[in-house]
């Protein structure tokens, strides 16, 4: 099939940066583009770079209260202590930084023209790596997320005219801003897969999450057990994500791929493979291709291996969206490089990770964690 991609990319969007000492650093998006650049994806047939523009305050406006979004310009010189508190910001998780408005705008707007390049036609998928900060609420910053920026694009395409749009997040947190934005809007399914709230933050994402009032059967969850990896990933999609996304026939497929489930990752406890991922964007890939003419527009999201997983991640999530899947093979020598003088330490050598066996203690824990979410949702499933 001919491919057309757009890939969401300027330096600036590196100017989210919560500090030296926070785990989300923007390195991980610059070593991303470098390894996908190192490796040809973006010079590839029908792949162009979008360089996004800001979102104003009418489109962070349809998401997000005018007071907070005031309290973030102000940021970092006129807001203080109880009022930065009120909105969720100056934490260690929220630091205020220079420019955060700016930079979380930025963020926010490249999932706009990610939408708006797709829903127009003038792209058959696009992604914007800076995105997918789902944690996010209407009046405050939350989990390391300023600005909604899937709520805000949804919002938007919504105000298009669109009837039907379809939300996936596998990263390992649940997609609770997300949901509560649109928890009583029957437009938007929203599905979430991920580790059980029980062990993580946000502490939400239950099987009983089905949605509110006219939006009741459009919130599906997955709460998976620490320790699931590529297998409790796979059986997610296959048992819920791809028939949930079937039944409710979305114009647009818009996923968050935050890769926070591996292994390695240092801020929970599933344990995914690069490969176990990029199955699962090949999974959604097709979707798209089933349900909604290919409209697919995937942003990143959480992932802390800021080296040794998040560049391999979602390079493997670009390559897949222009039309051809990451092949096994050694990392770009020129890559190195990039991660020595970036990171000031070595890189992955591989592009694909060692297989380890399954916990097959795991397996009926998560069947009975997909039977839960499929029982909780009758009229979807
Ligand atoms: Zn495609
Ligand atoms: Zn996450």
């Amino acid at each position: 099939m001919g491919h057309s991609t757009a890939v969401v990319w300027d330096e600036a969007l590196t100017s989210y940066d919560l500090g030296p000492e926070h785990p989300l650093r923007p390195v991980r998006l610059e070593l991303t583009i470098a390894l996908a650049r190192e490796l040809g994806i973006l010079d590839r047939p029908g792949v162009s770079i979008l360089v996004p523009t800001a979102a104003d305050d009418q489109l962070l406006g349809l998401v997000h209260d005018r007071d907070y979004i005031g309290a973030v310009k102000a940021a970092p010189d006129e807001l203080i202590g109880r009022l930065a508190a009120r909105y969720g910001l100056g934490t260690p998780d929220n630091p205020v930084f220079a420019r955060m408005h700016e930079a979380a705008a930025l963020a926010t707007g490249g999932s706009v023209d990610a939408v708006r390049a797709v829903w127009s036609g003038a792209a058959d998928h696009a992604v914007n790596i800076a995105g997918g900060l789902h944690h996010a609420m209407p009046d405050r910053a939350s989990g390391f997320c300023v600005y909604d920026d899937p709520a805000v694009a949804i919002a938007w395409l919504l105000a298009q005219g669109a009837e039907r749009v379809a939300y996936v997040d596998i990263d390992v947190h649940h997609g609770d801003g997300v949901q509560a934005a649109f928890y009583d809007d029957p437009r938007v399914l929203t599905v979430s897969v991920h580790e059980s709230g029980r062990y993580l933050f946000p502490g939400t994402g239950f099987a009983a999450e089905t949605g509110r009032g006219e939006g009741i059967g459009t919130s599906v969850n997955v709460p998976l057990p620490p320790g699931a990896g590529d297998a409790a990933l796979a059986a997610a999609v296959e048992h819920v994500v791809a028939p949930a996304v079937r039944a409710f026939r979305p114009q647009l497929l818009f996923t968050q791929l935050g890769c926070d489930t591996h292994r390695l990752d240092p801020l929970a406890h599933l344990a995914t493979t690069v490969q176990g991922q990029a199955a699962a964007h090949a999974a959604l890939h097709a979707l798209a291709h089933e349900v909604c003419d290919g409209r697919w527009v995937a942003t990143g999201g959480g992932g802390y291996a800021l080296v040794d997983v998040v560049p391999r991640a979602w390079t493997a999530a670009i390559a897949e969206m222009s039309g051809v899947p990451l092949a096994p093979g050694a990392t770009p020598v020129d890559w190195h490089e990039t991660v020595r003088r970036l990171a000031g330490r070595a890189g992955p050598s591989t592009l694909t990770d060692e297989v380890r066996p399954e916990r097959p203690e795991l397996a009926d824990a998560v069947d009975a964690t997909v039977a839960a979410t499929r029982a909780a949702l009758p009229d979807l499933f």
